[in-house]
């Protein structure tokens, strides 16, 4: 009988999951920490206004017990003072789009100090009431606001909820409401740990699945754009950068040269030393124009062993020189792929980029193209210019 799979409740898909919400991934961690520190900079702008209110009212009542008060007082104003060295801190870190490890450790320090306050001033509360509002507070908001990965977050959580177990005690008389605070406190922190788990694995997933679909993007783009294996720009780009510079020599009247050169029997090549070497030739010949062409020149590989190279802003005896140039370069390199070397030449076809009605923006080549004809016929491994 077939077995039917359990796909979404077997142990290794909830054991996977479970490992994939613990794992240190870290360009999606330094993510959620960069998100962490925005939240930081505008919690700060939205707790200091309440910390002075908190004193202000505290300030200005006749406080029933003066320790209580006092200590409201005083950790209000601790509060006060490390959130407003955290607005100054966040607000220039706000912005940043790298972390580092004092950013990472930064995000930790608020969310325990915050954790932390809300313990103290439960265990302060207690000297005149039963209830743990605070504790409450602090665990959603952690919970809700910060992207903290669940194995941190369950030690937070947990430690927190050890120190208010015996803080508590320290200001609570009464047996009967230690132990109902301590059991309410588990639920209390508990609620805030599922919160931090969901919140973090919700963002999680869709920060992965961004990251997924940019990298889709990249790829179709490069696809799009570039000859993979020369990692030239495609006859396809080509053409649109053309169309580009043939808007410009129209509008400003400036000579721009065309160079399409052509391996000369690389056929040979490819039958001599089989289609690896041919490949690395075409990958190293590509560095040797590339790596000899000014930076304001493009150069794509135009077929098979076929390249041409837009030189803007230059004569025909510009790029006839150039053309040369590079012929002796070609000429002259070893191409060594492992233990194989060879030789090879190519021949060279050059012309004007012109606005005339026989050779627009689409057969912009075919001067050149003719040229390199004229080429191939008077022998290979030499320069032609069409007139
Ligand atoms: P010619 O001097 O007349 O240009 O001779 P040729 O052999 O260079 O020209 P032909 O057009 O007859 O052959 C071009 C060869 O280029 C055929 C093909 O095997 C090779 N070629 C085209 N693209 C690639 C490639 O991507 N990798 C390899 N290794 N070879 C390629
Ligand atoms: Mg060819
Ligand atoms: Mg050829």
């Amino acid at each position: 009988m077939k077995e039917i799979p359990k796909k979404d409740w077997s142990l290794t898909t909830i054991k996977k999951k479970i490992i994939t919400m613990f794992r240190n991934n870290s360009s999606i961690l330094d993510e959620c920490t960069l998100i962490n520190i925005k939240r930081i900079y505008y919690l700060s702008l939205i707790i200091i206004p309440s910390r002075i209110l908190h004193i202000l009212l505290f300030v200005g009542s006749s406080p029933t017990s003066k320790a209580w008060a006092r200590g409201i007082i005083f950790s209000h104003s601790v509060l006060l003072v490390f959130w407003i060295v955290v607005l100054f801190v966040t607000y220039r870190l706000k912005d940043k789009t790298q972390t580092n490890t004092f950013i990472h450790f930064l995000q930790y320090i608020v969310v325990i100090v915050t954790m932390a306050s809300g313990v103290v001033i439960v265990a302060i509360d207690q000297m005149i009431t039963t209830n743990i509002t605070p504790l409450l507070t602090v665990s959603i908001v952690i919970g809700a606001v910060f992207l903290i990965r669940p194995l941190i977050s369950a030690i937070i959580y947990f430690s927190s909820y050890m120190a208010y177990y015996y803080l508590i005690a320290l200001t609570i008389t009464n047996q009967q409401v230690l132990l109902s605070n301590r059991v309410n406190g588990t639920t209390v922190v508990s609620i805030g740990f599922l919160i931090s788990v969901m919140i973090w694995y919700y963002n999680y997933t869709n920060i992965t699945q961004r990251k997924h679909i940019e990298m889709q993007q990249k790829q179709l783009e490069r696809l799009a754009y570039y000859d993979p294996l020369t990692n030239l720009y495609n006859r396809h780009f080509f053409n649109k950068i053309i169309e580009k510079e043939f808007s410009y020599v129209q509008r400003y009247g400036h000579k721009s040269a065309i160079i399409i050169l052509d391996i000369d029997d690389f056929k040979n090549i490819n039958d001599t030393y089989g289609h690896l070497v041919g490949d690395q030739v075409l990958k190293q010949l590509t560095k040797l124009i590339v790596g000899n062409v000014r930076e304001s020149d493009t150069v794509s590989r135009f077929g098979g062993e076929e390249f041409i190279i837009l030189a803007p802003k230059i004569s025909l005896d510009g790029g006839v020189a150039l053309a040369e140039k590079l012929r002796k370069l070609i000429a002259e390199n070893e191409f060594v792929t492992g233990a194989t070397t060879s030789y090879i030449t190519a021949s060279f076809g050059v012309s004007l980029l012109r606005a005339t009605e026989k050779y627009g923006p689409e057969n912009y080549f075919s001067l050149a193209d003719k040229a390199l004809y004229l080429a191939k016929k008077r022998g290979k491994n030499r320069v032609e210019k069409a007139l």
